[in-house]
């Protein structure tokens, strides 16, 4: 049954909205999750779950400065999960190895790890043979790695149901199968939202609604610049022995679980809604991953899938009010780092609605900031 006021709305039961819930519930408000399907049953559910805002950042900045708030977030989070919901989110620090294989991409990866060290983080270039010794089963055809050991890994899905159900517990109201189909406003403020099922009156709505924000935003003529990126990924069960660690190289990527399997990924292409998986993206992670570690191409094959991330043209999420509709706030586009930064996001939407001092700088993932023109990658549902 929908409730006839709520004092907050959130658009998707992703780990943004999630997330967001679990916030604005502690604070003592009681929010109310509208998602059109079952909760995490997107991206957020579907994701390889690295907490990893080392591996790819090429400069300092406030991206970078954002994954390291929001992997700082996860030990406490996720004690904090367990003690209230029993669900283990199974946080691991087990740190991340990039392995390069040309002497050209020596340079660039040590210049990679020097900066960093500089500015405080912990990142350690190994040679060729300290490398094996870390990891034998990879090739040895690599020339070095670069290990981050501060990086770190969580189960997704579970990390969903923790937060949402956390978020239950503590007075936020979830209701699944129920699409918004658009907003009530007058004027340019907003006053409700409209649902398959009828309509809920609030002063405040949180689009996250990861890849389908940008068609929400068209039924109420505003530009939200996201569009979906697909990924695919693979789990296999190895024969042998797993990496201690996730080996996280250019061709692919591999992620040891607990339960003795391996997430392998990924791809990124920009064809619209379609999240089925393909022959040729299961067959250049596979071959991409045997370059790196051999010994994969004797493992199980377990199934596959894909997922949509909430791309944005500058590749950076859109967090804030929107300038153009009073009450609608912005929490999307976290494109390969949604799960990494959801539950900061979440704090941070949080600390928005309360006009309380926010937690980091959030001034270049505002949604007025100049936003290139999408090219091609826009779609229809
Ligand atoms: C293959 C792959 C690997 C990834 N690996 C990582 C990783 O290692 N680390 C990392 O940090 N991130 C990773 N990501 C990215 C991460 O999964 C996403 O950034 C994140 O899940 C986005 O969360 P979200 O809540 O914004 O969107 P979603 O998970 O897409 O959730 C949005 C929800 O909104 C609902 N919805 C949409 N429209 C409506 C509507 N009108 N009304 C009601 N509900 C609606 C949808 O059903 C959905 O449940 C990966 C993604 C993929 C695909």
């Amino acid at each position: 049954m929908l409730p006839r006021t709520a004092d907050v709305i959130i658009v998707g039961g992703g780990v943004i909205g999630c997330a967001t819930a679990f916030w604005l519930a502690k604070a003592g408000l009681a929010p109310l999750v509208l998602e059109r399907n079952q909760l995490g049953c997107e991206a957020s559910g579907e994701s390889a779950g690295m907490l990893a805002p080392q591996s790819e950042a090429d400069a300092a900045g406030s991206f970078l400065d954002f994954g390291l708030a929001g992997r700082r977030l996860f030990p406490s989070l996720a004690e904090e999960l367990k003690a209230s919901t029993g669900v283990d989110i199974e946080y691991r620090q087990i740190g991340i190895l990039v392995p390069f294989f040309r002497e050209a991409d020596l340079s660039a990866r040590v210049a990679r790890a020097r900066w960093q060290r500089e500015s405080g983080l912990s990142a350690e270039v190994l040679d060729r043979s300290d490398a094996l010794k870390a990891e034998p089963l990879l090739s040895d055809t690599i020339e070095g790695a670069i290990s981050f050991p501060e990086e770190a890994h969580v189960n997704s899905r579970a990390l969903v149901t923790a937060l949402a159900d956390a978020a239950g517990r503590l007075g936020a109201t979830f209701i699944t199968g129920c699409p918004a189909v658009g907003v009530i406003r007058r004027e340019d403020t907003l006053s409700g939202i409209r649902t398959a099922n009828g309509t809920v009156s609030t002063k405040t709505v949180v689009l996250a609604a990861g890849p389908w924000s940008g068609p929400f935003g068209d039924t109420l003529g505003l530009r939200i610049p996201v569009a979906p990126a697909k990924g695919e990924l693979v789990l296999v069960r190895p024969a042998g022995r797993l990496p201690r660690r996730i080996i996280y190289a250019k061709q692919a990527y591999l992620i040891p679980t607990p339960r003795g399997e391996a997430i392998l990924g990924t791809t990124v292409e920009f064809v619209g809604y379609d999240k089925r998986p393909t022959v040729a993206g299961v067959r250049a992670i596979l071959a991409g991953l045997s370059e790196v570690i051999p010994a994969i191409a004797s493992a199980g094959f377990l199934r596959c899938w894909a997922g949509l991330r909430p791309h944005t043209p500058d590749e950076l999420p859109l967090i804030g009010r929107h300038p153009a509709l009073e009450g609608l706030t912005l929490a999307t586009g976290h494109y390969r780092n949604g799960i990494l930064l959801g539950p900061l996001t979440g704090r941070l939407v949080q600390e928005l609605i309360l006009g309380r001092v926010l937690s980091i700088p959030i001034e270049p993932f505002r949604p007025e900031r100049p936003v290139p023109r999408p090219t091609n990658e826009r779609d229809s549902i």
